[in-house]
């Protein structure tokens, strides 16, 4: 893959950048058509990683279909906590971090995916944990006392000694994002994939098309599509519940982490939670433990929470636990499967359209490379 017109007019990253100027050298890049030729490209799944990736290749210059086979998998079932909290290595953090900085663009651009830069307000590690966090990730956040606290979350009744305080954390409608940034969408399963030289082609009910290049960004599916290539996917594909409440008043400024729960209030005032941003383990009856989550968050809100729904959802997770981005050892196709896929969701568009359009990996991505997960089928 790759233009060598395109290729001769790259100049290299900062590694944090605001989206619009890297969309403005993307196109500066490729021209208005060169040659007439306009790289057309498939994205396998309308997920927030494919929707991401088929907004950026678009503001490309690419021609792009997204295909999802309609089972919207771990998007619509998300937390939407858009963090670079604790957990987090050095070179994770500075990739979670750039990603943080595109999402105002992405949510100045998409109003109705419900970005806010709300913060986030987290106790659900012992003190020595949240000192350590602090003294980690310099100016990220800080431990705030009891009355800070209470500064930051007046809603809230139950809040602890210490906690840490993260103001640049955000919140935001995974799904709705998604949506909003994929456009149009074929509502078709790719059955089948066959890469050549020539281009990829896509098997649906539809027939076959043909692409230059397509993007695998199916969730937990995308290993399905790659075990006929022969490639095996090292990843595993945990289960998380969350309980949405009928919307309420407004009691809740940010993001909260507390140890038996996280919680956040969405834009439509319904409160999301789950025992851990990740959902919980899935494990029990869902629907009672939703009801007990709700009672207990309402007791510490003051108000009375009913249950809306439960999601299920499953997280895609590589086999390590990092993205897998980029180039397979086939030709012409590529992969954007990752864990943490709402954070990173600008981050992973904006570098892989890059990669697929000009041929140049983005630093911060370099070691996200897929083979570390794959193996011969
Ligand atoms: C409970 C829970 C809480 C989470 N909380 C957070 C959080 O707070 N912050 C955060 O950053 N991340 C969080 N995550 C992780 C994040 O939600 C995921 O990393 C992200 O949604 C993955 O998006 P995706 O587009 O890769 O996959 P998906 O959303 O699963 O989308 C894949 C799409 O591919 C389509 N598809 C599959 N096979 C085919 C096919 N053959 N043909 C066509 N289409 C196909 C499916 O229909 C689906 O729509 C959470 C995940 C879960 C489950």
């Amino acid at each position: 893959m790759g233009n060598p017109s395109i290729r001769a007019g790259l100049r290299p990253d900062r590694p944090r950048r605001p989206a619009v100027q890297v969309s403005l050298r993307l196109r500066a890049a490729i021209g208005p058509g060169i040659g007439g030729w306009t790289m057309r490209v498939a994205v396998i799944g309308a997920g927030i990683l494919g929707a991401s990736v088929g907004l950026y290749l678009r503001e490309g210059g690419a021609s792009v279909t997204l295909y999802d086979a309609g089972e919207g998998q771990a998007t619509p079932g998300s937390f939407g906590w858009i963090n670079a909290s604790w957990g987090n290595d050095p070179a994770y953090r500075a990739l979670r971090l750039a990603s943080m900085d595109l999402w105002p663009a992405l949510g100045a651009a998409f109003p109705g995916a419900g970005y806010r830069r709300c913060g986030g307000l987290l106790w659900d590690l012992p003190e020595a944990d949240l000192r350590a966090l602090e003294q980690e990730t310099g100016d990220y956040g800080r431990i705030v006392d009891r009355a800070a606290a209470a500064a930051v979350e007046p809603g809230l009744r139950a809040l602890p000694e210490l906690a840490f305080h993260a103001p640049g954390e955000a919140q935001v409608e995974p799904q709705a994002a998604a949506r909003l940034m994929a456009g149009a969408v074929e509502r078709l399963r790719v059955e089948a994939l066959e890469p050549g030289t020539g281009g990829v082609s896509l098997r649906t009910v539809d027939g076959t098309a043909r692409f230059d290049a397509a993007v695998i960004a199916a969730g937990t599916a995308s290993a399905s599509l790659l075990e006929p290539l022969g490639l095996g996917l090292e990843m595993s594909a945990p289960v998380g519940h969350l309980a949405w409440s009928e919307p309420v008043a407004p009691v809740l400024r940010g993001l909260v982490m507390m140890p038996d729960m996280h919680l956040r209030q969405n834009a439509e005032g319904r409160i999301v939670l789950g025992e851990d941003f990740g959902g919980g383990d899935g494990s029990g009856d869902a629907e009672d433990t939703a009801r007990d989550l709700l009672a207990r968050a309402g007791e510490r809100l003051g108000v009375t929470l009913a249950l809306s729904r439960v999601t299920r959802a499953a997280r895609p997770v590589p086999g390590d636990g990092r993205p897998a981005l980029g180039a397979l050892p086939l030709p012409g196709l590529y992969l954007a499967l990752s864990h943490s896929g709402v954070t990173l969701a600008p981050l992973i568009g904006q570098a892989l359209a890059a990669e697929i359009l000009t041929g140049a990996r983005d630093p911060l991505v370099a070691r996200y490379a897929p083979d570390r997960v794959l193996y011969s089928a």
